[in-house]
């Protein structure tokens, strides 16, 4: 959707950034290095505008997740398969900054800019945390966070199909 699901920035990491700024105030590598890349907002999901409190805080009961992704995604990996030219591919892939995320509340709840932005803290098995990658996988899977091996591709799914879809291992 939105996020270097990677972490491939190499700027300056400040240390202990995510707890000592604000969102607001993290540089360009930091805000990338937020992401956890579980790919969860790469899923289709299903919002109930019409019930989205004044505040365009949209909460459990008016997202539903699908374990169906974005044409883009490797469902293998969990990585978006073209994320440096993913707009030219997918026009409508969200940018997630510092303005909109307040708007994006349909995140799912172990999002680390979302947990960041209501003052949880960054996920256990966060990367800038744990500093050991297959720390983090083993911690996520543990956790039944992230989409990898268990996503299905978009293409060529029809309307009817991917709304019996709808799965519960992934919450706002
Ligand atoms: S293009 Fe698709 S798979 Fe890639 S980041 Fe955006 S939503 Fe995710
Ligand atoms: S849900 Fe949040 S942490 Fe997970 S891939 Fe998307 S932006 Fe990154």
């Amino acid at each position: 959707m939105d996020s270097d699901h990677g972490n491939e920035s190499t700027a300056i990491l400040r240390p202990q950034f995510w707890s000592r700024f604000t969102l607001s105030e993290l540089n360009h590598s930091e805000w990338e290095a937020v992401c956890d890349g579980c790919g969860s907002c790469c899923l289709i999901k299903y919002i109930d505008d019409e019930n989205v409190s004044d505040d365009n805080n949209h909460e459990a009961e008016m997202v539903e997740y699908t374990d169906v992704t974005c044409q883009l995604m490797d469902c293998a990996t969990g990585y978006c398969q073209h994320y440096a030219t993913r707009q030219e591919h997918v026009p409508d892939c969200i940018q997630l900054t510092i303005e909109n995320l307040p708007h994006m509340m349909w995140l799912p709840s172990h999002c680390a800019y979302k947990r960041l932005y209501k003052g949880q803290g960054l996920p256990s098995w966060h990367l800038l945390l744990t500093g050991d990658a297959v720390a983090t996988q083993q911690q996520m899977r543990a956790a039944n966070v992230g989409v990898a091996g268990r996503c299905v591709s978009e293409t060529g799914m029809s309307d009817e199909e991917m709304e019996t879809r709808v799965v519960n291992w992934v919450k706002p």
